[in-house]
């Protein structure tokens, strides 16, 4: 079966990516896909890898994803996208990156928190998962009022850790009002949330963010969705995107959202 779309995937351009952007096209265009972006990690903040270059993803990126554009275009609509993280721990940077690169697309991410690492690296034997849970939303709130990224990544990202891998059971009815306010700034602003799809192949075993909290978005008036597999290698490509959609419908949604020049087109699911 053809997977229609992905909005959310990683190639080399980034520390973790496995396959090369011209690899990720070719297996994208191979699954039949109309609409698919790459979206390369821009980290900012106080954590960068050791080995990471920033500048050397920045502007790999902005040679190499529209000369795949125009080398693929009768077959694929390449989106030009970025999944930036911590813009808020740096605001200058992210706005520079912003304006100066020509991005159809901005993911906003918070990978990890002030003056901690990415939750990958966090032991909750060591710090207490609900502090910093509430740290986390604290400052997804401040990104969403920052109003700079077109849709907010993976929203429960730390559960894909504290959750997923150390098996922690998080009572999330604590963060229900954080979360309603995160999701009324972005409907206010135009701007939407992301079904990530990676934790269905992963030890987690639901999307980013899951079915109830995306139809508390619904109810709340949010109509700007995109999903994504957040794949860093082809194997991992369109994986989950049939369940992210059947969720959407689901959850009372009609059509996803995908980005050109940061302006949203609908696609009929
Ligand atoms: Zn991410
Ligand atoms: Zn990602």
């Amino acid at each position: 079966m053809s997977v229609p779309f992905d909005l959310h995937t990683h190639c080399t351009l980034s520390f973790d990516g496995k396959s090369t952007g011209e690899e990720m096209v070719q297996a994208a265009v191979r699954l039949g896909m109309m609409h698919y972006a790459l979206t390369d990690h821009v980290d900012l903040g106080d954590f960068p890898d050791p080995d990471f270059d920033l500048e050397a993803t920045v502007t790999g990126a902005a040679e190499l994803i529209p000369a795949l554009r125009t080398k693929y275009s009768d077959s694929i609509d390449l989106i030009y996208g970025v999944e930036l993280g911590q813009a808020v721990h740096d605001r200058e940077a992210a706005a520079k990156l912003i304006s100066e690169n020509d991005y159809d697309f901005v993911l906003g991410s918070v990978h990890n928190i002030r003056g901690h690492d990415d939750f990958y690296f966090l032991d909750p034997a060591k710090y207490d998962p609900v502090k910093l849970l509430d740290t986390y939303f604290d400052e997804l709130l401040e990104t969403a009022e920052w109003n700079g990224a077109d849709i907010l990544a993976h929203i429960t990202y730390p559960l894909r850790y504290f959750s997923g891998d150390y098996g922690i059971d998080i009572d999330m009815s604590r963060y229900s009002p954080v979360i309603d306010r995160i999701f009324i700034t972005l409907i206010k602003n135009d701007k939407g949330i992301e079904i990530n799809t990676s934790g269905l192949r992963q030890k987690l075993g639901k999307t980013m963010p899951d079915a109830g909290m995306i139809k508390r978005y619904h109810d709340l008036g949010g109509r700007l969705l995109t999903i994504g597999s957040d794949a860093h290698c082809t194997d991992d490509l369109g994986k989950g995107i049939a369940e992210g959609i059947q969720i959407a419908k689901e959850c009372g949604f009609g059509e996803v959202a995908v980005y050109k020049k940061r302006e949203p087109q609908f696609i009929k699911i």
